[in-house]
């Protein structure tokens, strides 16, 4: 497990401001959920997170060290992406298998490993099929397996539903809850879905505009939200 912090991180893309600068720890083990109009930077701050995108000020720390230059590889991440991002050309256990691979870990451990995940996500039956014969849900369980694999301390998730219908989505709602309490991983997890953040998160982190505009537990916030746009983004009455 981690500690995920942010101190004074900022993003700007020439004169435009996307990300004001943003203090926010999230603690070891947390479920964190980012909630937060369409545009509002997001997506960029957990980029930023991951050292897929570099910020213009500001520090990301993992349990205490410094990260902001290090390469993505080396944070102990692992990021879940809404489009999923699978290898094409590569079979399923390929695709779950790949960032071991990289990592030139051993055959026998590779295989191992790959099963065992494969296990978790009950993608057993369909290790050899290519990412074009599988269903959306099934693909979303791919690129879960194949962040997990390499048992990343934080898990970093960016609108991982949001290209399933509504039932797959209630039931991939549950999975989460319970392979966050399986990995027992720090999760931050991205969603405009209201219901999502209310029942996955430990906090939610609502933002607005390229600021974070309030902290808290869900029944806290929804209680008390601090301003019309996080009772809108948590679907709190105003
Ligand atoms: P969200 O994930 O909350 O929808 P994003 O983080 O994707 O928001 O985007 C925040 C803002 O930054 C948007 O206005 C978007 O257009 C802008 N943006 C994102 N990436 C770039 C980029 N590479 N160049 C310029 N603007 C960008
Ligand atoms: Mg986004």
């Amino acid at each position: 497990m981690a500690t995920v912090e942010i101190q004074g991180l900022t993003k700007r893309f020439g004169a435009v401001t996307v990300l004001e600068p943003t203090d926010l720890a999230v603690a070891d083990g947390e479920f964190a959920v980012i909630v937060g109009p369409s545009g509002c930077g997001k997506s960029t701050l957990l980029r930023m997170i991951a050292g897929l995108e570099v910020p213009s000020d500001g520090r990301v720390l993992i349990d205490g060290r410094d990260v902001t230059d290090a390469a993505p590889a080396d944070r102990g991440l692992a990021m879940v992406f809404q489009s999923y991002a699978l290898y094409p050309h590569l079979s399923v256990a390929e695709n779950i298998a790949f960032p071991l691979k990289v990592q030139r870990r051993p055959r026998a451990e590779i295989a191992a490993r790959v099963a065992e995940v494969a296990d978790t996500l009950e993608l057993g039956a369909l290790l050899h099929r290519r990412p074009a014969a599988l269903s959306g849900g099934q693909r979303q369980r791919v690129s879960i397996a194949r962040a997990i694999v390499r048992e990343p301390k934080v898990l970093l998730l960016d609108e991982p539903l949001s290209n399933l219908d509504a039932e797959l989505r209630v039931r991939m709602r549950h999975e989460f809850a319970r392979l966050h309490g399986r990995l027992g991983a720090t999760m931050i997890y991205v969603t405009h879905d209201q219901l999502e953040a209310m029942t996955l998160a430990n906090r939610i982190v609502v933002m607005g505009g390229g600021r974070v505009e309030q902290v808290g537990a869900p029944l806290d916030l929804y209680a008390r939200p601090a301003n019309l746009a996080v009772a809108r983004a948590i679907g709190a009455p105003g």
